[in-house]
């Protein structure tokens, strides 16, 4: 089979047959064409991205570097050895080092004072639950601390279309809520909330792979949830669903782009009484937990600093 736009072998079937070549010019442009539309990113923006090592937050720091914006990277240690270890550190905080983009790295233990061990077991839900909770949280306020406008996840259109089942499913009206908000741009609606922006969010998972392929990145996946490995319901549903339907993920998210936008600030936030975070109650998700946690030293190191670590080139 040829490549679909210049005749040459092809070397990917993704959407369409491509040659490597044609793929990375395809699937750049479409980024930045979605980002100029949206107006994902202005000039007057500091970017931060979340980058876990995996393929696709690795693809979204790569496509931004590649389109020639500036951009920081945060790595964190989730403190769950499966997920985030030297090695995925290694991995993030090489790519940094060779394209000369500041590393950030911090550990959600020493910036929240606790054992994750016990933080995890303590929140009583499923780790990725948690974890979830625990990186919109530290993102957010890291990003915010550090002066950067704009936060970057690499969230792709599965994701996006996995959000939108378990929303559906949930029966819990902030869940769906929330799908509202899922958009490329979610602004800030808060002057504690720095805008997300989503830049991966009409590629698919399978594209990701194949870009850091083609470019050369090295990946480190976490085993529990990677490409490989996913191995969740909501994934193995997403799959059934694509076999009749194969553009499933791609309509999901691009039905939840075009709806209208409400854009009101969020006057049930406010602040939370022990860390300041914005969120709807008293106190934040993330406290509410801490609060159930033995400090990690007796002093009473207070979460505010919480021993945070960080580096910068
Ligand atoms: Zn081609
Ligand atoms: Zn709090």
């Amino acid at each position: 089979m040829q490549c679909a736009l210049c005749g040459k072998a092809k070397e990917v079937n993704i959407t369409r047959p491509l040659c490597g070549e044609c793929f990375l010019k395809d699937y750049e442009s479409r980024i930045r064409r979605l980002i100029q539309r949206e107006k994902l990113i202005t000039p007057q923006d500091r970017v931060l991205v979340a980058v876990s090592g995996g393929k696709d937050s690795l693809s979204c720091a790569q496509v931004l570097y590649t389109l020639g914006y500036s951009i920081a990277v945060l790595h964190v240690d989730v403190g769950v050895a499966a997920c985030t270890n030297p090695r995925t550190r290694n991995v993030v905080e090489r790519f940094c080092e060779e394209r000369d983009i500041p590393f950030y790295f911090l550990s959600f233990s020493e910036y929240l004072g606790v054992d994750m061990d016990e933080f995890f077991r303590k929140a009583r839900r499923p780790r990725c639950a948690t974890c979830g909770m625990l990186k919109r949280y530290v993102f957010n306020r890291f990003a915010r601390e550090n002066g950067f406008t704009k936060l970057a996840t690499g969230h792709c259109a599965d994701d996006i279309a996995r959000y939108f089942l378990k929303a559906w499913v949930s029966g819990s009206k902030e869940s769906f809520l929330w799908l509202e908000k899922l958009k490329p741009l979610t602004p800030s609606l808060h002057p504690r909330v720095v805008a997300r922006i989503r830049p991966l969010f009409f590629s698919l998972e399978q594209e990701n792979y194949a870009y850091t392929k083609f470019r050369g990145i090295v990946v480190a996946g976490c085993t529990m949830c990677s490409f490989f490995l996913r191995k969740d319901s909501w994934t193995e549903m997403l799959h059934r669903i694509e076999e009749v339907r194969r553009d499933f993920a791609l309509a999901v998210a691009r039905t939840l782009a075009r709806q209208p936008e409400k854009g009101e600030a969020n006057d049930t936030f406010q602040e939370c009484r022990i860390c300041g975070e914005p969120t709807n109650r008293e106190i934040c998700a993330v406290c509410r937990v801490r609060e159930r946690c033995s400090p990690l030293t007796p002093t009473g190191r207070s979460g505010r600093q919480g021993g945070m670590t960080q580096e910068a080139r």
